[in-house]
């Protein structure tokens, strides 16, 4: 299941819109990378973009007893989320990192951006 799961993030990762250049990620205000690399399963099965986000049914992109990962992750749910990052739109489910910045605390947002930034350098 893990290198299942590892498999399809490289795969993703590889396949990122050309419109998240490093200086759209520096300089957004709403865009986060998870959706692109990661994702959380509730102990509940919900799916969410990470640990931060509500876990409740409505606000997931799914169930992992219902769906499988493929499904969820290529499902509209996730896919709409993807859209709203990349207009740089926030998102309610993330208004938990959105309300830490406000006050000038580093976000997971932030700080996942930040850590993804620096990994990709030098791969451009
Ligand atoms: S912006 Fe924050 S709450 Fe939303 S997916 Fe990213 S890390 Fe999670």
């Amino acid at each position: 299941m893990v290198n299942k799961l590892l498999q399809l993030f490289r795969s993703r990762n590889a396949k990122l819109p050309v419109a998240i250049t490093p200086e759209f990620v520096q300089n957004s205000k709403a865009f986060c990378i998870f959706p692109w690399i990661h994702l959380h399963v509730t102990q509940l099965g919900t799916v969410t973009p990470c640990c931060q986000s509500p876990w409740d049914a409505a606000q997931s992109f799914g169930n992992i007893n219902e769906q499988s990962v493929q499904e969820i992750w290529n499902g509209k749910a996730m896919c709409d989320f993807r859209k709203k990052m990349m207009a740089d739109v926030p998102d309610t489910r993330c208004s938990r990192c959105y309300a830490k910045e406000a006050v000038g605390l580093r976000s997971l947002r932030q700080i996942f951006n930040h850590d993804y930034q620096s990994s990709r350098v030098g791969r451009h």
